[in-house]
């Protein structure tokens, strides 16, 4: 059955076996597992997962394919077809312990997504998940480089972030027009920030980010007083006229934490 691919819900879908089954190597699933799938598709990821593991939650929003998935998938006793937004999805109500998460995620709610799954992190192990590579590339950059910046701090304090590998875009119908990667997110279990100390080091990271040319002293000028600045800048031994990409995620721990 021929199902025309919706643009608007970025449905981009893997057809290449080969690269379907290095995803499942990849994340190592075990048969007591329970992995929540984001935009199951047409199941064929949903299929290999359910080969493998307890229980899969296939979480899709078009009713179509929902319909699709249904009729193709009734077989496999252990897949659950839920018709959901992932960014209304509650794992809470779904899930008493920890899930691993597998998506070949759509392009146009990447960084929503990223955030909804930071939100209910406690509920989660490990997130599997496909994005275009400069997506990818901004995640997992390190301070100096050019593509850190506020994703890859927001993204490394909650987790540890690690690029797999990229796939060609002729993997996937239609083909995407840039090429994805495969990026392996684990959640950090240690105790972070309270949240209205998270709220603060997210608004300094953003500000600081947000004019990342200038010199940290010059971006933070509305966000942080002088004074506090300097007291940063001989508490830490940080060259007064560094530039924000230089500051590493620890740096700017410090700084809110002053
Ligand atoms: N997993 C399939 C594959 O690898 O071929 C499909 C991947 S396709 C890139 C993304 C899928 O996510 C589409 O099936 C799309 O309908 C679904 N989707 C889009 N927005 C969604 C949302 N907000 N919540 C859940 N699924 C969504």
């Amino acid at each position: 059955m021929y199902i025309k691919p919706k643009k608007k819900l970025g449905q981009n879908f893997l057809l290449d076996k080969n690269i379907q089954h290095k995803i499942i190597a990849a994340c190592d699933f075990k048969s007591v597992d329970c992995v929540l799938e984001i935009g199951a598709g047409r199941g064929e990821l949903t299929k290999l997962i359910a080969e493998k593991v307890a229980k899969v939650y296939a979480l899709e929003i078009d009713p179509d394919l929902c319909g699709f998935l249904k009729e193709h998938l009734k077989e496999y006793k252990n897949v659950i077809i839920v018709n959901q937004d992932i960014l209304k999805f509650n794992f809470k109500t779904y899930f008493k312990n920890r899930v691993k998460v597998l998506g070949n995620i759509p392009y146009y709610i990447s960084t929503a997504i990223i955030e909804h799954l930071f939100k209910f992190r406690q509920k989660i192990e490990t997130a599997f998940i496909t994005v275009q590579k400069e997506f990818a590339a901004r995640i997992t950059a390190v301070p100096g480089s050019k593509d850190y910046g506020s994703l890859s701090c927001f993204v490394q304090y909650y987790a540890n972030p690690k690029r797999l590998f990229i796939i060609k875009k002729n993997s996937f119908f239609p083909a995407p027009t840039v090429a994805p990667a495969s990026l392996k997110i684990e959640m950090k279990r240690e105790a972070s920030f309270k949240p209205k100390e998270e709220e603060l080091l997210f608004k300094i990271i953003r500000q600081a980010f947000a004019q990342r040319r200038k010199t940290l002293r010059n971006s933070l000028r509305e966000t942080v007083s002088k004074p506090k600045l300097g007291k940063f800048f001989a508490k830490y031994n940080i060259n007064p006229n560094i530039r924000p990409e230089d500051l590493t995620l620890s740096d700017f721990r410090n700084l809110a934490s002053l």
